[in-house]
Order: C-alpha cells, then sequence, then structure tokens
C-alpha cells in the first residue's frame, strides 16, 4: 500500500500548530484548511490530467488540466475540516458523506449515515483527520470500494501505525497520503502524541478544545 509522509516544512509548521493544544477552534480550522491544500498537492499529484488548448493574450498555449472526474468524501464529522480545501481546489468534484462514529467500548466504527453521489470509475478521495484504529477509514473505503471507483486516495492530517496496518491488511491498493506517522495509539484508541479529538477541537465541543471561555 503507499504511503506518502509529506514532510513539506510547510506542511510540518502547520502541522505543529494544530498538535498545540493552546491553538483554539477558530485558528485550529484555518490551520486545518492550510494543511489540507498542503496535503492535496502531493495526494493529486498522481491524477490523469488531459491536455487543453488555451488562448493566452499572445497566442495559443497547451495545458493540462486534472481528469475532472473527482469525489470526495469526508468523514464525518472531523473530515468537514478538510472538505473547503478540496472543493476550493476543484469546485467541480462531487461531495459524498459517510457518517461513522466509534463505539466507544469495541472502539469499532458504526455507520449513521451515507450519501454517496455515483463513484463508479471516478477518483475518490477520502478526507479524515485521524487515521486511528483504522476501523473508520477501512468501513468508509469498503462501502466505497463496493461501487467500483477507478481509485481511491485517503488524505489524513496524522496517522497511527495501528490504522495503517489495517489498511495495507484490508484495502492495499488505497493510496495514503499523511503529514505524520506518530508513534501509536493509547488504551482509548486516541493517537500518541496525536492532537486529541479532531473533532472537538476543530468544532469546539470541549472544554480542554483550547478555546478560552469565560467561565473557565
Ligand atoms: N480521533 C481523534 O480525533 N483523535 C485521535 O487521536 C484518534 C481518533
Amino acid at each position: 500500500m503507499p504511503v506518502t509522509v509529506v514532510d513539506h516544512p510547510l506542511a510540518q509548521h502547520l502541522l505543529a500548530s494544530l498538535r498545540d493544544r493552546n491553538t483554539p477552534p477558530p485558528l485550529f480550522r484555518t490551520i486545518t484548511k492550510r494543511l489540507t491544500i498542503a496535503l492535496m498537492l502531493e495526494a493529486v499529484r498522481g491524477l490523469p490530467t488531459v491536455e487543453v488548448e488555451v488562448e493566452t493574450p499572445l497566442e495559443p498555449a497547451t495545458g493540462r488540466r486534472v481528469y475532472p472526474d473527482l469525489v470526495a468524501v469526508p468523514i464525518l464529522r472531523a473530515g468537514l475540516g478538510m472538505l473547503e480545501a478540496v472543493t476550493e481546489l476543484f469546485p467541480e468534484i462531487s461531495v459524498g458523506y459517510v457518517g461513522l462514529e466509534r463505539d466507544e467500548v469495541t472502539l469499532e466504527p458504526a455507520s449513521y449515515y451515507e450519501k454517496l453521489p455515483p463513484v463508479e470509475g471516478r477518483h475518490v478521495l477520502v478526507l479524515d483527520p485521524m487515521l486511528a484504529t483504522g476501523g473508520s477509514a477501512v468501513k468508509a473505503c469498503t462501502n466505497i470500494a463496493t461501487k467500483g471507483p477507478a481509485q481511491v486516495i485517503f488524505v489524513s492530517v496524522v496517522s497511527a501505525p495501528e490504522g495503517l496496518a489495517r489498511m495495507e491488511r484490508e484495502h492495499p491498493a488505497v493510496e495514503i497520503y499523511t503529514a505524520s506517522i506518530d508513534r501509536e495509539l493509547n488504551s482509548n484508541g486516541y493517537i500518541l502524541p496525536g492532537l486529541g479529538d479532531f473533532g472537538d477541537r476543530l468544532f469546539g465541543t470541549e472544554p480542554h478544545s483550547g478555546l478560552n471561555r469565560p467561565s473557565e
């Protein structure tokens, strides 16, 4: 399974801010968007392009455009933080959603929502910032794979070795792009050192998300 760690200094600079517990949700959202753009630059490197003719103000020129048949699938809810970057880069992209939540006892994903556009023969970008146990990633990729996509590309911010190993076993053809492979999972399935609960930090839904509320 091809795994690319995007070690560009800008990506690593942005990742350090996301890890910082003092980064509040508004800034966390902005940085997530910027880092997603950096990840996407690598993730779409291998996509097919088509040759196009354009007129410059001076003369005809040959250019290349990314093959337009793309689908983005953020895994709810944390993947939503990566979506806007992708739709800005590819305004014509189709967007589907997979809602998976982790059972806190078994740590396995349970599906509560799925709305996918046709994916047959298309290039699908699955967006999930934390590839932890791999349960959600595997389930989302399995659901998509049954519908016959041309290619599935998984884009995450931080990955755990355990999640990568599970993806390798169950979806060896999926390409993975991530800003970091961290050390390990803790007993609650959180990535160490990680950055905490991505969804909570993105949406400001827990007291230690970094948001300075007057009552705290
Ligand atoms: N999901 C998160 O948001 N963080 C982790 O560390 C693992 C899964």
